[in-house]
């Protein structure tokens, strides 16, 4: 089986250039201006249109339990997602409990996913406790194929890790080339502010921000920066949404610490008057951390721009919100936390990205894409357009103009926190490994053929 996309206009994170792509088998072969592919090929012409490498979202949650209930997606409707929107790699938490085995957990999550999903897939493993056994399995799953760990500074009693755990996890983690990612938020000074926003009557989605306000975040980062520079272990931080925490990581890096940085792309295009929004529909836009004050959007854009910022995700995290956000409708700490945006990522990051100037089209690639599978150990399998690559590729049509709606979402949940936003282009053909997965907002894929990436350690 082969693949030729002609004359479209090459983008990768360095370079920019017409040429065709021609791929056999899985792979991308050949890569020249006027290509004359054999009798049988599959040609597509990209005419007109950005050629990007396949995207990666580095930070989903597709089986998800929490807080008592189960997120919204599988692999079968989150890869299809994924797939429409752009996004040909996922990398899924795998969280498990506290009392859960580390190792019958990741099986789990494997389990989810393979046979299922329609694209690639692999996972950080989330050290949820840290003991001899663990520490045993936690080897065994980096064998299996895993290079990073995902640590929780929230969330304490459900995934969240006390300091002692953290240094064993970082001093393992340094000792294997293994990159710890991490949700930075300091555990005591949510519950203590909770407590007494609950105790004040005050218990709207619109609290949620209250509760763990910008110096929270920024006191977990400062936390794991410390220890850190300590262990030497190399560091990612997900889901930074503000000035104040961004400070303390950059302040690191100059102290020498290995960091790196996500936001989201909900952070650059929502503030926190969308939680605040009456009757209970704020919480469609409750999640952790919180929907920043707007001043921070030009600083998180500058940052990406900058280089100081390096990846782009969603923290993909469905629950409904006619069924699942009312378990918190008098209470805001019961509400499931998470914006679904999986299948919007790609299409939001241009048109409030690029189209409207913020950040140029290798920024772009490089924040969504190649940035992540080189933090990650994929690059270049994944992230780039070059013979041996993956044939992953996002044929993108920046002439496409509609509006996002739950109406034709692919993702399994009852709204869309974009409802009736403006988009200003589109994935239009996207390929995993060499097979067409999507065209024009349909998915043309087969489900069950998304592998599981093996990753090595690189973070010695
Ligand atoms: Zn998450």
């Amino acid at each position: 089986m082969s693949l030729l996309i002609k004359n479209g206009e090459i983008i990768t994170a360095d370079s920019r250039y017409h040429a065709d792509i021609y791929c056999e088998g899985e792979t991308i072969t050949k890569i020249d201006r006027g290509l004359t592919p054999p009798a049988g090929t599959e040609v597509i012409d990209a005419t007109g249109k950005f050629v990007f490498p396949g995207f990666i979202d580095p930070h989903v949650h597709i089986y998800l339990p929490f807080m008592g209930t189960l997120a919204k997606d599988t692999y079968v409707t989150g890869s299809q997602a994924a797939l429409v929107g752009g996004t040909t790699t996922l990398i899924e938490m795998c969280c498990p409990a506290r009392k859960d085995d580390a190792l019958a957990s990741f099986d789990l999550w494997h389990s989810q996913a393979a046979g299922k999903s329609a694209c690639d897939f692999t996972f950080h493993m989330g050290v949820t406790k840290f003991d001899a056994t663990t520490e045993q399995q936690l080897r065994e799953i980096v064998r299996r194929g895993i290079s990073s760990f995902k640590i929780f500074l929230a969330y304490k009693g459900a995934f969240g890790i006390d300091d002692t755990e953290l240094y064993k996890t970082l001093k393992l983690a340094k000792e294997l080339g293994v990159v710890v990612t991490a949700h930075c938020e300091n555990e005591t000074l949510v519950s203590e502010r909770c407590a007494e926003l609950l105790a004040a009557g005050k218990t709207d989605p619109g609290q949620h921000h209250e509760s763990r306000p910008p110096l929270v975040e920024a006191e977990g980062v400062h936390h794991l920066m410390t220890f850190a520079e300590l262990t030497g272990a190399a560091t990612y931080i997900v889901h930074l949404s503000c000035k104040e925490a961004l400070d303390q990581a950059i302040a690191a890096r100059q102290r020498g610490v290995r960091v790196g940085v996500e936001t989201l792309i909900q952070y650059l295009t929502l503030d926190k008057t969308y939680a605040e929004k009456p009757n209970f529909e704020g919480a469609k836009y409750v999640m952790s951390p919180p929907l920043r004050d707007a001043r921070n959007q030009s600083v998180l854009w500058n940052g990406l721009r900058d280089g100081l910022i390096n990846t782009i995700a969603t923290d993909h995290a469905p629950f409904d919100f006619e069924k699942q956000k009312p378990m918190g409708k008098d209470d805001f700490t019961k509400i499931p936390n998470g914006i679904p945006s999986l299948e919007e990522r790609i299409n939001l990051l241009y048109t409030y990205g690029v189209a409207r100037g913020r950040i140029d089209l290798h920024t772009f690639v490089n924040t969504a894409s190649t940035a992540v599978a080189k933090q990650f150990d994929l690059f270049p399998r994944k992230g780039a357009i070059q013979p041996g690559a993956d044939a992953d590729l996002v044929v993108f049509d920046p002439s496409y103009r509609g509006k996002i709606s739950v109406k034709t979402q692919h993702m399994a949940v009852d709204y869309s926190a974009f409802e009736g936003w403006d988009l200003e282009g589109r994935a239009s053909v996207v390929t995993v490994r060499g097979q067409v997965a999507a065209r024009d907002g349909k998915f043309t894929g087969t489900l069950g053929r998304g592998q599981f990436l093996q990753r090595k350690p690189s973070h010695f």
